[in-house]
């Protein structure tokens, strides 16, 4: 697939990158073994089953930019023969959205294997916790959409009907339903003063029951892009960690700085890289996300709630409820964020690749050390080299 001599033009290529950006240790590099082709081979015939994030691996983290390469990739693991199952955190889309934006970036996949944390919330609602009356739902359509589809009874969608008021008189006159079994919070457009007073009142009975779709996501920028990947992509490379080391130890912080571009000092110049290039950027817009929402609710409330999205284990129960047949030990999960993908694997006991097409990338794995990824790629697309 490739020779020692491209792989060495490869290497030299990201060095002589990272060299003029500052930003990395030189010497551990050269100190990398790699084998492209027979590090993507034992990666494929590794396992059977490939999990995937969405946004960052799939597609860009702002959801709508394509990644060169993805479509091939994904036709040829289906060639290939391999069960493929989306995991995603995104609670702004439903299954059926996702199947079909999914087409539109050329590739397929069944209903049966999308699961997004508005489907699972509603499975868990009514499966684990029985809910069987209403649900107050600070969530948008799309989540909505999922709740309808298990027949579940649910209010909330919307913009409240409430005139917004710090008037306590007009505040004990808003609308609540008094039969609320669950309020369930998700990402919300609609988001608001009331739905925060209405959600954290009813979760304040303690007998009422505080779902979260997802919370790890809090704000993302939206608008021209920054292209860290300059720093460590376009040179195809696939980094190996966990093919021989993760049976013998965990991945130690020195390990990581030795073997694959990093230290200290280079994550520091990063940072400070990165803030410069926002500072200057004057059309930059920080979008929320639904971790502020659900922390708004909890804060309120003074109640935590239970979390399904990643990392939580809930996803993971939910894939195998249907997937009954999967192996673990052959079973990879394919993501962008350390926090969410890699800690979720970890989590449910299944080897990760981390890719750097989306939220962190090798630089960042020193700092998160207890979610070291089994592997690292620049794209999901390279496994189609
Ligand atoms: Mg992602």
């Amino acid at each position: 697939m490739f020779s020692e001599t491209v792989i060495r033009r490869c290497m030299n290529a990201v060095l002589n990158c990272s060299q003029r950006r500052g930003i990395a240790n030189v010497e551990a590099i050269k100190t990398t073994p790699i084998r492209c082709a027979n590090s993507v081979h034992r990666f494929l015939d590794r396992y059977d089953t490939f999990l995937f994030d969405c946004d960052g691996v799939l597609w860009g983290n702002d959801h709508v930019t394509p990644i060169d390469g993805i479509s091939s990739a994904i036709s040829m693991l289906q060639k290939l023969g391999k069960k493929l199952i989306d995991v995603t955190n995104n609670s702004t889309t439903s299954r059926l959205a996702l199947q079909k934006k999914f087409t539109k970036y050329g590739f397929e996949s069944p209903m049966e294997n999308i699961f997004g944390p508005g489907y699972v919330s509603a499975k868990y609602l009514k499966e684990v916790l029985k809910v069987t009356g209403k649900t107050y739902l600070v969530c948008g359509d799309p989540v909505k959409w999922e709740l309808d589809q298990l027949g579940m009874e649910n209010v909330g969608c919307g913009s409240d009907v409430d005139k917004p008021t710090n008037d306590i008189h007009e505040l004990l006159d808003h609308s609540f339903h008094d039969d609320i079994e669950a309020v369930l919070v998700g990402f919300d457009e609609h988001f608001s003063f009331n739905k925060i007073y209405k959600a954290a009142s009813y979760v304040s009975n303690p007998h009422c029951h505080f779902v979260a779709t997802n919370s790890l996501e809090r704000g993302m920028f939206i608008g021209s892009a920054i292209d860290r990947s300059i720093i460590y992509t376009g040179a195809g490379i696939l980094y190996v960690f966990g093919f021989w080391n993760r049976r013998l130890a965990p991945v130690s912080s020195s390990v990581m700085a030795d073997s694959h571009v990093t230290d200290n000092m280079a994550a520091v110049n990063l940072s400070i890289m990165e803030r410069s290039i926002y500072n200057t950027e004057t059309n930059r817009r920080r979008l929320p996300l639904t971790g502020v929402m659900v922390n708004s609710v909890a804060i309120a409330a003074n109640r935590e709630p239970f979390v399904v999205g990643k990392p939580s284990r809930t996803m993971f129960d939910f894939v195998l409820k249907a997937h009954s047949d999967l192996n673990l030990k052959r079973t990879v999960f394919v993501g962008d964020n350390l926090k969410a993908d890699m800690a979720f694997a970890r989590t449910v006991g299944i080897d990760s690749a981390l890719v750097l097409t989306g939220v962190h990338k090798v630089v960042d794995i020193q700092h998160h050390t207890d979610f070291t990824p089994t592997y690292v790629l620049n794209s999901l697309a390279d496994i189609a080299c």
